[in-house]
């Protein structure tokens, strides 16, 4: 089939050229985003061809339908991941993480494992850093037939992958000095039919007012409090981390059933201090618990981890980082990140599969008229 405009990449480029709306894009360092989306395109025969294209552009040329239901109802959902020394971290869990949202949010992933594993480790190749951030993102794409109400089905999903300088949720000052935070008086969703508080869907709405509310109040970041109907409260998590705290030189973060996100972090650092020896416990907790604390920490890919000073005024333990909560974060960044890392050039090897047709095509027909 020949489509107007010779190759795939030619075409690419001659779209990225004619883009004269100039947007701000992501502006964080050195950005490419991997687009995955469906186009529409007369070939020379004058047929109309739906097809998929699979290009890498700068964040200004990145084009999403405006009637895509992952813009116009946050029905999508996304993974945030790190980059170390060539290496994707914790790539499988994140891909776990991926496929069981796009399962429970319904959405059609057009991508397999396989190939989603490889355009991720495109993307922080084509990135040309050394360590940063990758952000892949699913949309339920545009309403069927292009309608705009919520009665329809979706189609066209576009995958793509922004791959960028390293994002800390915090300056450089606080990682040093720990964080303030306090109780949000936005509480956490209770279950209700979908676990949406395991799910890193699009719609962080309620995340980003329990930071810009604790902000506002001088505070780094705010805790989500589940309220049960009986009027118990316990802790969650904070926006965008997961939280710990020690006490007797035992180590306790909030049980899942605490609605709180089940952090790659989190997971990571509960291995790593059993493997330490240390006892950890996950369980309900309350405010109270973690203010009288020995110690507490926040971690998220975002966050990193970084110790808490204070909690809603009261200094936790001396206000500096504690002992355990400095030699977990050495042990992570010795022990764990080094030997948890998908290095990029795994992305070539599946060469074979291509030239053997088993693998994915910059070009994917999916339908002729
Ligand atoms: N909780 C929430 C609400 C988050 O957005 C994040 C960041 N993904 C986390 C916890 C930490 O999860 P992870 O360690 O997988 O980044």
């Amino acid at each position: 089939m020949k489509v107007k405009g010779a190759t795939v990449d030619e075409r690419a480029d001659a779209a990225a050229k004619a883009q004269v709306k100039v947007m701000p894009g992501v502006k964080q360092g050195s950005t490419i985003v991997g687009m995955y989306k469906v186009e529409y395109t007369r070939t020379e025969e004058g047929k109309f061809v739906k097809w998929r294209n699979r290009k890498f552009v700068k964040p200004e040329c990145a084009e999403i339908n405006v009637g895509d239901f992952g813009l116009i109802y946050g029905r999508g959902i996304f993974e945030g991941i790190n980059f170390y020394k060539g290496g994707v971290l914790f790539l499988e869990k994140h891909l776990d993480r991926f496929f069981a949202g796009a399962e429970t949010s319904r959405l059609d992933m057009p991508l397999s494992r396989d190939e989603f594993r490889n355009f991720i480790l495109e993307a922080a190749k084509k990135s040309g850093l050394k360590e940063g951030y990758l952000r892949p993102i699913l949309t339920a794409g545009r309403g069927k037939d292009g309608t705009l109400g919520i009665n329809v089905g979706c189609e066209d999903p576009t995958v793509f992958v922004i791959a960028c300088n390293p994002l800390a949720l915090y300056t450089e000052e606080t990682y040093k000095k720990g964080i303030k935070i306090t109780d949000s008086p936005y509480t956490k969703q209770p279950k209700t039919v979908m676990d949406l508080n395991n799910l890193k869907w699009l719609c962080y709405f309620p995340n980003l007012m329990v930071k810009a509310e604790a902000k506002e109040r001088g505070y780094d970041d705010g805790i989500m409090v589940l309220k049960e109907p009986d009027g118990k409260k316990y802790v969650s998590e904070v926006s965008a981390a997961n939280l710990f705290f020690i006490k007797d030189k035992v180590l306790y973060t909030p049980s899942l059933d605490s609605n709180c996100l089940e952090g790659i972090t989190r997971n990571a650092f509960i291995e790593l201090a059993r493997k330490k020896g240390i006892e950890v416990v996950e369980k309900r907790c309350t405010l109270d618990e973690f203010m009288s604390a020995d110690e507490a920490f926040a971690t998220g890919t975002a966050a990193g981890l970084i110790a808490i000073k204070e909690i809603r005024g009261r200094l936790i333990g001396t206000g500096k980082e504690g002992e355990i909560t400095g030699k977990l974060r050495e042990a992570y960044f010795k022990e764990v990140v080094p030997t948890s890392l998908t290095p990029f050039d795994h992305a070539g090897k599946k060469l074979e599969d291509l030239q053997a047709g088993r693998d994915y095509h910059d070009l994917t027909i999916l339908k002729e008229e």
